[in-house]
């Protein structure tokens, strides 16, 4: 890989050739992956390299762990044909590079032993201590037996590597080296293997990489990725970056040169280093600008690393008085940080040629957590840097969040991935606080970023001033403000656009509690009148009567109770009854049977109680309601034949229901319209609706064109049979109408 320039720490004899400039200016050999990583691998040089951080407790352990793994993959080989042991030991070079502790190389050396050779964990935690064992666990993928589909296994395995993740980061930094390795020596694989291999590393694991911050690690595996993804493009595109290389060392030189005197005469120190692009990150830019190899120009950028913040803004004004800057290219990552951390000015200059050269200025520090993020802290043993710490923490955070929410494996992955683009949006807060946001994001991800109160109380959304949709998309710049309600509930339409795992989960949340006090609501409202029946008052339960109740039920509260009641699971009058059995006061009364009432609705019951959609009630028809288990409440017109078959089947499940006046609310209602064919009919219907204040929610139209009428059939979101009836009168009233009726219920 390619090292930072300051850890040069035992690496002498494996390290790349480099070009030597001055002593301050170095040009990067170009990216060769097929050379670069044929670094002798043996215990012996990975002793050497960790004899430099590690004690020598330390180095007694590793070999221990080096014995074991190399016992338990004897007479293993791997594709190369190679003794397997060369790759574990090659992953903690790996590992070794980024200075992880001793634990994390020994688990680092044992990584396949589980998962190839068996070895349990109670084995791994008798000779290696829990710790150790753990790290390993984490990284073992799941026994295949219990898994019908590679994708099933896959995605379950991702989660539970995530979730170990979390506790412990160094899970996540030796399954990257042993990506990474295996990534470096796919070329021993077959084709579709390679190709199934590099896919998943391009859209799982290069993005962890760079949400960690391991930017290093994040292009290798792209390019790598891409290489074995798309194998043809690559060897082209490289063989295109071969010549133009010869053609643009003169023009590198050149702008080193003149850029070296400018620092030199405005005294910044400044270390400068000319860069190559990656044959991917190349390959995008033709890709999104829809352009040649030959028309991308800016193949080679510079990185200039100063001593201070303020030395990055002073020399952007020595590169902008060289060169004319290319308009709209200046970013200024200092002042907002990327997602993962990363701090940078950078700006396009026009060339000396004509051509655009990119600059990257940061400081030394910023350069550190540019290219090992959140592995800086092993290397350099600082502090590791206070932004890459919290952002990572938080993303780690919202990984056990979405893990909270969701159930399936692949929706948690899916998740994932998307949490995981590299793509981020930047957007303002009414008072300017800036939000990062992955790309696709909207209103509600960003209210839910803010807060989930204001996530949960979201009615509206204001977009640089402006009354948007909810699902709009934000762009980087926009002032977006929410607008509340303080009594509003999260719409479960919202998941079907918002982008971020943290809405998704918060909605879900909300969703789930709302529906719990509505069903709670509700089972209040029908056992109280339950009650009433028994000659009995809910009000006047007391504390020893409830007690009674609830351990005949088995509920730990009254509210649970109530819920299982509004969800069907237990039915009002028979619990009502048991309260009336149990409460031995009330055993003189008279016992006969009760008259009947009906439950009221009033439109506020919200999720609890459903309105069939085989004869969609509205308010003010003749309605039953059906208690199925678990469901809530039904409610059915009296007269719907599919009623008709579940009280045959069913009849204690179902109680009588009024409607209080007025109701809030709107209901669908189902409307068929047989028209005369002709110009603006849909139109015209669509406007008496409207004129009437409802809404359409659905129209079907059946169109044989041999039939001189068409049948047109609309859902329309109403308040109560008098409105509809009113919108049927409107309609009736035109001529081409031949005929308007409420639909019938489904058989
Ligand atoms: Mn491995």
């Amino acid at each position: 890989m390619h090292r930072p320039p300051t850890s040069a720490a035992g690496s002498a004899p494996r390290k790349r050739p480099v070009v030597r400039r001055k002593p301050e200016i170095q040009v990067p050999e170009p990216v060769d992956a097929a050379s670069q990583h044929d670094r002798p691998v043996s215990l012996g040089s990975l002793l050497e390299q960790i004899s430099g951080y590690l004690t020598d407790a330390d180095l007694q352990q590793i070999r221990g762990a080096y014995r074991f793994a190399d016992a338990a993959h004897l007479g293993q080989y791997r594709a190369s044909g190679e003794p397997y042991i060369s790759h574990p030991v090659a992953v903690a070079e790996i590992c070794a590079d980024w200075k992880l502790d001793s634990q994390a190389l020994m688990a680092a050396l044992l990584h396949d032993t589980a998962e190839d050779k068996g070895i349990t964990q109670a084995e791994l935690v008798e000779h290696f201590g829990s710790t150790v064992a753990t790290l390993c666990y984490g990284l073992t993928k799941l026994d295949k037996i219990h898994f019908s589909s590679r994708e099933e296994n896959q995605a379950e395995s991702f989660r539970k590597m995530l979730l170990a993740m979390a506790r412990d980061i160094r899970v996540i930094l030796v399954k990257l080296a042993d990506r990474l390795h295996n990534m470096r020596t796919l070329d021993a694989m077959a084709a579709e293997k390679r190709r199934r291999i590099a896919t998943e590393t391009m859209e799982i694991y290069a993005p962890i990489a760079y949400r960690l911050g391991l930017n290093q690690v994040y292009r290798e595996l792209q390019d790598l990725g891409f290489r074995h993804s798309h194998p043809m493009r690559y060897a082209v595109l490289s063989q295109a970056l071969r010549v133009a290389r010869g053609n643009r060392r003169d023009l590198v030189d050149r702008i080193l040169a003149a850029t070296t005197k400018s620092f030199g005469d405005a005294g910044i120190k400044v270390q400068l280093y000319g860069r190559e692009k990656t044959l991917y990150s190349i390959y995008r830019k033709m890709q999104r600008k829809h352009r040649s190899f030959a028309h991308v120009q800016d193949i080679f950028g510079f990185r200039v690393i100063v001593p201070e913040v303020l030395d990055c803004y002073r020399a952007l004004g020595v590169l902008h008085a060289q060169y004319k800057p290319m308009p709209g290219k200046f970013e200024d990552f200092i002042a907002i940080p990327k997602l993962n951390g990363y701090q940078s000015l950078h700006t396009t200059l026009i060339g000396p040629t004509g051509a655009p050269v990119e600059f990257q200025i940061r400081t030394e520090a910023m350069h550190r957590v540019a290219e090992s993020g959140v592995a800086a802290h092993w290397l350099y043993k600082t502090g590791a840097d206070a932004v890459t710490q919290a952002t990572t923490s938080a993303w780690l955070q919202s990984l056990l969040d979405i893990q909270n929410e969701n159930r399936d494996a692949a929706e948690f992955l899916e998740t994932v991935k998307v949490d995981l683009a590299p793509d981020a949006v930047y957007v303002f807060t009414p008072k300017s606080r800036i939000l990062a946001l992955p790309r696709g994001a909207t209103p509600v991800d960003f209210s839910y970023a803010v807060h989930t109160d204001l996530g949960n109380q979201t009615v509206a959304a204001k977009v640089n001033g402006e009354l948007v949709p909810l699902r709009t998309e934000l762009h980087s710049g926009d002032v977006v403000e929410i607008v509340t309600a303080p009594h509003s509930r999260p719409n479960p339409n919202w998941l079907g656009f918002v982008r971020t795992g943290r809405a998704r989960s918060k909605i879900r949340h909300a969703l789930k509690v709302s529906q719990q006090t509505e069903s709670q609501d509700l089972g209040r409202r029908l056992l109280a009148r339950a009650l009433v029946h028994q000659g009995l008052r809910l009000e006047e339960l007391d504390t020893a009567d409830w007690a009674r109740l609830l351990h005949w039920s088995g509920n730990r509260s009254q509210d649970e109770l109530f819920g299982d009641i509004g969800l069907g699971k237990r039915v009002a009058d028979i619990v009502a009854a048991r309260v009336r059995l149990l409460d031995t006061a009330a055993d003189d009364a008279s016992a006969a049977p009760p008259p009947r009432g009906a439950l009221q609705l009033d439109g506020s019951e919200g999720a609890s109680v459903h309105y069939a959609s085989c004869c969609r009630p509205i308010p003010g028809d003749a309605v039953l309601g059906y208690l199925g288990k678990g469901e809530g409440l039904t409610v059915h017109l009296q007269d719907c034949p599919q009623a008709r078959r579940l009280f045959q089947k069913h009849p204690h499940s179902w109680i009588d229901l009024s409607w209080s006046s007025p109701m809030s609310g709107l209901y669908p209602a189902a409307l068929v319209v047989v028209v005369n064919n002709g110009k603006g009919v849909l139109a015209r219907l669509a406007a008496a609706v409207s004129e009437h204040d409802a809404d359409i929610v659905h129209v079907t139209m059946d169109d044989d064109s041999s039939q001189p009428t068409i049948e047109l059939r609309f859902l329309l979101a109403v308040r109560d049979r008098k409105h509809l009836a009113d919108i049927l009168r409107a309609i009736r009233v035109h001529k081409f109408v031949v005929r308007a009726y409420r639909g019938k219920p489904r058989a």
